[in-house]
């Protein structure tokens, strides 16, 4: 049975016929309120509730389990049709603001060496549904503990911008003002620098707000960190940047991760300021966060020290650059940035389309 949560309103209009266009837009608007059940559409007839309900479902995910943080952060798993599982995180700033972090894939084909959903490796991608319904969660969580969620960043498990197609689709039903109508100013989408993807979303919107994590602004120390990088050089990725600012007018979030005695040394400092020349950004620093397990080039990872971070900060700020830094919200849960994927290996593996 089809899950109504993954179409845009025109298509809706079309799948529910025969009910009139009219009364496809109330559905529309109470799948955005975040109903259960048909029955809770109250400004439909009774008859029509129960033909649609025999027709159609209007979720195809249940909430898990979830891990509550003190610092306010909550994760929740997220149970998908075919047994695979996701994530998505509840985050809470100092005002009380709630943000919705969500997947856009079950595991990461990116690899990343620093992260834990790239070390799971790929399961599948998500569906528009699937992440829009994510939203509806975490919001719904929002409410439990208090707080409204007004912005959304798609930085969960996953390469966004490999799966675009349904990313563009769920951002443009999450940002229809006849639904949930959230603003693309308070969504944000956070790649690891696909370039071709990034030209298609500047071409073809929704315009939302870019974050690239550049990892390392040194092309060779980059690749081995992020696989991504072979197919996808610095200045390529640069130049869809440059293309991207000059489509939507938005500032561009840099996201450096952090990784002690590896990239926080001078050197890494001063490429980082050379990419950032001629484009407008902010850099975002994002002290790495420990993820077992993890090895580079023979070596545990290990998180920057105070030092290494500020020494970071200041060269950045001495070459004119704006740089904020991330507060490591969510670590007692492992639902800060790069430690989603409570799911095993083993997990995962059992719930591949190989059995
Ligand atoms: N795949 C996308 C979005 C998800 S990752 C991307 O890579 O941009 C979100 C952010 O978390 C990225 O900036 C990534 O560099 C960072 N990250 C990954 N693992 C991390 C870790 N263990 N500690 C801190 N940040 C990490
Ligand atoms: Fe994938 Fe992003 Fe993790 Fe890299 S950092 S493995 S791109 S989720």
């Amino acid at each position: 049975m089809r899950s109504l949560s993954g179409f845009p309103l025109d298509e809706l209009v079309q799948i529910l016929s025969p009910l009139p266009p009219y009364k496809s837009r109330e559905v529309f608007k109470w799948i955005s309120r975040g109903v259960h059940g048909f029955q809770d559409m109250t400004s439909l007839g009774k008859q029509e509730r129960e033909e649609l309900s025999r027709r159609f479902s209007l979720r195809s995910t249940e909430q898990g389990s979830r891990l509550a943080d003190r610092d306010g952060t909550v994760k929740l798993q997220i149970t998908l049709c075919d047994a695979a599982g996701t994530e998505a995180v509840l985050l809470r700033d100092k005002e009380g603001r709630g943000t919705a972090c969500i997947s856009t894939q079950a595991g990461c084909p990116v690899g990343c060496v620093f992260c834990k959903t790239g070390s799971l490796g790929f399961l599948r991608n998500l569906d528009a549904g699937e992440m829009v319904e994510q939203f509806l969660h975490i919001r719904e969580l929002g409410t439990e503990y208090g707080g409204e969620v007004s912005h959304l960043v798609i930085m969960g498990m996953g390469e966004p911008l490999l799966n675009l197609g349904e990313l563009r689709r769920a951002a443009g039903i999450i940002t229809d003002p006849r639904g949930l109508g959230i603003s693309g100013r308070r969504i944000t989408v956070s790649t690891s620098g696909i370039a071709g993807g990034i030209r298609e979303l500047a071409e073809s919107g929704p315009p939302l707000r870019l974050a690239f994590s550049l990892s390392s602004a040194r092309e060779e120390l980059r690749n081995a960190l992020v696989p991504s990088g072979t197919g996808n050089p610095l200045k390529r990725i640069k130049e869809a940047l440059g293309y991207y600012q000059e489509k939507t007018g938005q500032r561009i979030t840099l996201e450096m991760v952090l990784l002690g005695g590896l990239n926080t040394g001078a050197e890494e400092a001063a490429a980082v300021r050379d990419f950032a020349q001629g484009l407008d950004v902010v850099v975002n620093l994002i002290p790495w966060n420990p993820v077992e397990g993890l090895r580079f080039r023979g070596r545990a990872l290990q998180e920057p020290s105070p030092a290494e971070i500020e020494a970071f900060a200041r060269f950045l700020r001495q070459g004119g650059l704006n740089v904020t830094r991330r507060f490591r919200r969510g670590r007692g849960v492992a639902g800060a940035c790069g430690q989603l994927g409570s799911l095993r290996r083993v997990d995962m593996e059992r719930t591949s389309p190989v059995e």
